[in-house]
């Protein structure tokens, strides 16, 4: 399978996909920017998260933090609240460290060079590559599953998208159909066509404008590819959470452990063997997580006298909120359900 690719035009089939961008690639707002900073919040938002999803978001995120010197100054809690809904909130603390970095190292400049961009933390090769080719204008391939998925149809090429050479193999190929000088319109081509119609499910094929040349389509393999040989087997995880609570307040801390949840509120984890009997509700929620299934044990537990309530708060150094100001915090995603399902 690997040599049918040799029977493409490589440079053709790049000038096609680029000629349906100008034509029909979508119209959202950061497409009509080069500004670096935007291209840069605009990629870690939409990286796990689908436009239509994140659209409000980005524009949230770009109002309140419009450039780099104000992300770098705000508070990490608000940084954390905007970012509110799109889940994977490490890439919010990553965003937040970059655009200090970005102050430290380079006066609050953008960087333009790729290495520089890499090194920002948080970033990696596609979204160096992203903002290289779209801001400055480099022949960069920004290349990631949507490029995978597409190449391997379009060629009928069976190299496994889970080998770690997978990288450098596809932008390899990517460099050999990427028209001169139109490198960021050309990733963003890729990304629109892999999204929009060379879905990974259920492709679009009789509307794409790449069918005549696709191997896989004319074959009739499309199902064939990608090929990915190596799967991530989530692994379980078991969580106990007490939601402790006293007239309309309950406890809450900041998680600090560099592991699930780095830095968003929780409910205290143990409680004292007096306060058992002072449980009145059980639930078991289970949620998933890209690489774990968590079980979630979820007591609710009612002291019988403010006071009793306090001394655990300051016995475990625990906040008490209430359910407003719950909301002007971040949760992970179960916890969050949890209180909205009480309140
Ligand atoms: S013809 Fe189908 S499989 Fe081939 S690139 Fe287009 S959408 Fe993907």
């Amino acid at each position: 399978m690997k040599t049918k690719k040799q029977n493409a035009d490589f440079l053709h089939v790049g000038v096609k996909l680029l000629a349906w961008y100008k034509i029909h690639g979508r119209d959202l707002p950061f497409r009509n920017t080069k500004d670096p900073y935007k291209i840069w919040i605009c990629e870690i938002i939409f990286q796990q998260t689908r436009i239509e999803q994140g659209l409000n978001h980005y524009n949230s995120f770009i109002k309140r933090f419009p450039d780099v010197e104000t992300l770098a100054n705000a508070e990490n809690d608000e940084v954390l609240l905007y970012w509110k809904g799109l889940g994977y909130y490490s890439r919010a603390i990553n965003l937040h460290i970059a655009a200090k970095q970005i102050v430290e190292n380079f006066g609050g400049k953008f960087p333009e060079n790729y290495d520089d961009i890499l090194n920002l933390k948080g970033v990696g090769k596609y979204t160096a590559a992203a903002i290289s080719s779209i801001c400055f204008g480099k022949a960069i391939p920004a290349v990631d599953g949507n490029f995978y998925r597409v190449l391997s149809r379009v060629f009928a090429d069976d190299f496994d998208v889970s080998s770690p050479k997978a990288f450098a193999y596809f932008s390899e190929l990517v460099l050999k159909m990427m028209p001169e000088n139109e490198a960021g319109y050309f990733n963003e081509a890729m990304m629109d066509l892999g999204s929009a119609i060379c879905k990974p499910r259920n492709p679009e094929c009789e509307i794409c404008p790449l069918n005549k040349d696709c191997l896989a389509f004319n074959l009739g393999l499309v199902q064939n590819f990608p090929v990915k040989t190596k799967k991530t087997k989530p692994t379980d995880l078991e969580l106990i959470y007490y939601f402790v609570e006293f007239n309309g307040d309950f406890l809450i801390r900041q998680r600090k452990e560099d592991f699930i949840w780095k830095r968003l509120f929780e409910f205290p984890t143990e409680i004292p063997a007096a306060f058992e009997e002072f449980i009145i509700h059980h639930k078991t929620v289970l949620h998933k997580l890209t690489h774990k299934n968590l079980t979630v044990q979820m007591y609710r537990v009612q002291p019988d006298s403010e006071s009793v309530f306090r001394s655990f708060a300051e016995q475990g150094a625990f906040s008490i909120v209430n359910v407003e100001e719950f909301h002007r915090k971040s949760f992970p995603k179960p916890l969050e359900n949890y209180v909205n399902s009480i309140f």
